[in-house]
C-alpha cells in the first residue's frame, strides 16, 4: 500500500475496532489506479458523524450534517464522512440535508462518475461495483446511472465532467455529452464558488483546450461569469499550448489577454476570487500588455515587482511565437539588480524633502518623490542622502518653489 493510505491506516483500524466499516473512498483510490499522485485521501464509514467524534480526540466538524468530520491524525487532516445517499436533491443542486445509510453501495451510488465511485478496504481490495476500474482503462468519464438523472440531481456535475476530461485526457462518453448539451442551461442554479474550484482546475488540466472547447460547444459557457455572449478571442485562447509549469495565475491573465477584457477587475470579482488572488492576476496581466508592447525597463520591473516579472516572463517564454523573451531567469536578475525595490529603499523620505524644502506639504512631495525614484531607477541619480538633496534643491528650483 502507498504511504499516503499507510499514514491514514490507524484512522479505518479505530473505526473497524469500534465495530464500524471503513474504506478509503473517491479521488485518491482513482488517483491510485491512474498511478497519479494521491492528495486528500478521504475516508467513508458506517459510523455517524456523532461516533466518529466520540472515537477520536482530535476532530473539527465542517459538515456534520452533510456527514463529514475532520479527523487530525499525525497533523494530517482527513474528512472522514458518513456513508449517505444525497436524495432530495432540490433546484438541481447538492441538497441542504441528506440520509446517513448503512451500506458502501448505497454511498458509492451517489457518486458522480464511476471512476470516483470506488471504495478500497485496509487490505488494499477494490469494492468497485459501478466498473469503475474499467472506466479508467478506457479512459472514460462516465456517470453513476442514467446522465440525464445524476447532471438534473447537481447540474455542477456537467462542469466536473469537462474539468476531469482536462485533467486526465479521458472523453466523456457520448450518452454523457449529449445530456450535458441538452442540460446545459441547469448550470444557472450553481454558486460561482462552486464553478470556481471547478474551471481552475479545468484550466490547469493537461487537456484543457479540448475541454474548453467543449465548455462551449456544450453551452455551459454561458453560465461561466464574463465568458457568455459577446466574448471574441475564446479561439485564440484555446489553441495555446500551455505547458504544465503554467500555473493558474498566468493561464487567467492570458485568458483576459485573449479576451481583450477592458474591465478585469469587474471581470474577476464576479468570479467571487479573494482580493489577493484577484490583485495577482489583474497585475500580471496589466503588465502582460505592456510587456508585448515594450521590454522591460527598470520603471517597468520596478513597479511590477519580482513574482509579477516572473509569472509574465513565464508566460511570455510559454508561447513559442511570441518574440524577444528576456527569459523568467534573467528578468528576475535585472529586477533583483535594480538600485531600489521601493520607495523606503530611498535614502530620503517625504518628512526629509519638507524639511529640505521648508515648503507647505502639498502633491509636490509625490511627485518629488517619484521623480527621484525614477532617476535612480534609471541610473542617472545615485541613491545617497547627499547627491539626491542636491538633485532636489536642483529640481525644486525649477519648479519655482
Ligand atoms: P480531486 O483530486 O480534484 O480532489 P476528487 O475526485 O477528490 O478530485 P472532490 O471534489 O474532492 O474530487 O470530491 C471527492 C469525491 O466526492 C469524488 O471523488 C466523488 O466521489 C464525490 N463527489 C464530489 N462532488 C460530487 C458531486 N457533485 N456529485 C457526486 N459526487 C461528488
Ligand atoms: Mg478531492
Amino acid at each position: 500500500m502507498k504511504k499516503e493510505f499507510l499514514d491514514a491506516l490507524p484512522i479505518i483500524h479505530a473505526l473497524e475496532k469500534e465495530g464500524y466499516e471503513a474504506y478509503f473512498v473517491g479521488g485518491s483510490v482513482r488517483d491510485l489506479l491512474l498511478g497519479r499522485d494521491i492528495h486528500d485521501v478521504d475516508i467513508a464509514t458506517s459510523a455517524a458523524p456523532g461516533k466518529v467524534q466520540e472515537i477520536f480526540s482530535k476532530t473539527a466538524d465542517v459538515g456534520a450534517a452533510h456527514g463529514t468530520i475532520i479527523v487530525l491524525h499525525e497533523g494530517e487532516p482527513y474528512e472522514v464522512t458518513t456513508f449517505r445517499t444525497e436524495s432530495d436533491y432540490e433546484n438541481f443542486r447538492r441538497p441542504e440535508t441528506v440520509q446517513f445509510v448503512t451500506s458502501l453501495k448505497e454511498d458509492l451510488k451517489r457518486r458522480d462518475f464511476t471512476m470516483n465511485a470506488m471504495a478500497m478496504d485496509k487490505d488494499g481490495n477494490l469494492h468497485d461495483y459501478f466498473n469503475g476500474k474499467d472506466a479508467i482503462r478506457d479512459k472514460k468519464i462516465e456517470t453513476v446511472g442514467n446522465p440525464e438523472d445524476r447532471y438534473t440531481e447537481d447540474a455542477l456535475r456537467m462542469l466536473r465532467a469537462l474539468r476531469f476530461s482536462s485533467q486526465l485526457d479521458f472523453a466523456i462518453t457520448p450518452d454523457s455529452l449529449e445530456a450535458i448539451n441538452r442540460l446545459a442551461s441547469l448550470m444557472k442554479h450553481i454558486s460561482v464558488e462552486r464553478k470556481l474550484i471547478e474551471f481552475d482546475k479545468l484550466l490547469k488540466g493537461k487537456a484543457a483546450s479540448a475541454a474548453l472547447d467543449l465548455l462551449q460547444s456544450s453551452g455551459l459557457i454561458e453560465f461561466m461569469p464574463g465568458l457568455g455572449k459577446g466574448i471574441h478571442g475564446w479561439e485564440t485562447f484555446i489553441a495555446r499550448t500551455l505547458p504544465p509549469a503554467l500555473g493558474l495565475p498566468e493561464r487567467w491573465a492570458l485568458l483576459l489577454f485573449d479576451l481583450e477584457v477592458e474591465q478585469p477587475k469587474e471581470f474577476l470579482k464576479q468570479w467571487k476570487m479573494p482580493v489577493k488572488r484577484m490583485d495577482k492576476i489583474h497585475s500580471v496581466y496589466l503588465f502582460l500588455r505592456k510587456r508585448l508592447k515594450n521590454q522591460w525597463t527598470n520603471l517597468m520591473l520596478y513597479e511590477a515587482g519580482a513574482e509579477t516579472v516572473c509569472l509574465t516572463e513565464a508566460i511570455c517564454e510559454s508561447q513559442h511565437d511570441w518574440i524577444q523573451k528576456t527569459g523568467a531567469e534573467k528578468a528576475a536578475a535585472d529586477y533583483s539588480r535594480l538600485p531600489i525595490h521601493s520607495r523606503a529603499d530611498l535614502y530620503i523620505n517625504g518628512n526629509e524633502l519638507l524639511q529640505i524644502a521648508g515648503n507647505e506639504p502639498g502633491p509636490w512631495v509625490a511627485d518629488a518623490l517619484h521623480a527621484i525614484e525614477l532617476e535612480v531607477l534609471e541610473g542617472r541619480l545615485h541613491n545617497s542622502r547627499n547627491e539626491i538633496e542636491r538633485w532636489f534643491l536642483r529640481w525644486s528650483n525649477q519648479k519655482g518653489m
